[in-house]
């Protein structure tokens, strides 16, 4: 899950020249669930804007119902066969989505101006309808498995690998005294799993380049191919 936050709606009517037809597109995944650009905050979008004097011709949020507006087929689909023509007739559009979602609007409406109404803040996992948090950073690279399955760049503050730094007090973390240490979260989970062992072991520096940007990913038949600055690397599926 990408979560989102939208933007202050005064940072957002400030992207708009006069009389500028705008669009809105959210999305039906990661946003609705966010509450940052489902079907209610969208069409609400809609309506703030058009309070505030702003000329919205219109809003979507493609569907089938759950669907990621990051997916590109079914958006340009979407946005060219039921709303081709305020699609033409629009200047810019506004997304309610994360970066990825930002990015395919832009590839489906090919060369329009198109505005961000969201903040992309990290990929989290959704723990109930209203938490979502985050226990992952896309490194390219997962070690937890030495760590019992918890991340220390994720959950430790310093992102530190081999322990932790020694500024700890009760459990919680020298740089936000309000959040537990990740790395006593870590030593916690491993004695319960009985493999304390396992905080002897010494991990080798990451390989940032793995973690460089732009990333891709190449799908083939049972294959798959993750590029970054470290090169290609495919693994294969099956035997
Ligand atoms: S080690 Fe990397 S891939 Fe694994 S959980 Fe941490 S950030 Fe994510
Ligand atoms: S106190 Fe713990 S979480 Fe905070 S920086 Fe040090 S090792 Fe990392």
């Amino acid at each position: 899950m990408h979560a989102t936050i939208q933007k202050d709606i005064e940072e957002i009517i400030g992207y708009f020249k006069a009389g500028e037809k705008v669009f809105i597109v959210g999305c039906d995944n990661c946003a609705a669930k966010c509450h940052s650009g489902g079907i209610p905050e969208t069409q609400e979008m809609a309506n703030r804007l058009q309070k505030r004097g702003i000329n919205v011709i219109g809003w979507c949020v493609p569907q089938p119902p759950g669907v990621s507006l990051c997916k590109l087929s079914n958006t340009k689909k979407v946005l060219q066969e039921q709303y081709g023509d305020q699609i033409k007739e629009a200047d810019s559009f506004l997304v309610l989505a994360c970066g990825q979602g930002f990015h395919t609007v832009l590839d489906a409406t090919e060369g329009a101006m198109v505005h961000p109404g969201c903040d992309t803040i990290f990929g989290g996992e959704t723990v109930s309808d209203n938490f979502i948090t985050e226990y992952c950073s896309l490194c390219g690279e997962c070690i937890v498995d030495f760590a019992g399955g918890l991340c220390p760049v994720t959950l430790c503050a310093k992102s530190l690998l081999n322990g932790p730094c020694g500024g700890a007090k009760d459990g919680k973390c020298e740089v936000d005294r309000n959040r537990d240490c990740g790395w006593q979260l870590i030593y916690d989970r491993l004695r319960a799993l009985g493999r304390l062992d396992q905080m002897e072991a010494y991990m080798p520096p990451k390989r940032y380049s793995k973690w460089s940007r732009p990333r891709s990913l190449t799908l083939g038949d049972g294959e798959a191919t993750f590029s970054s600055l470290a090169g290609s690397h495919t693994v294969v599926n099956h035997d």
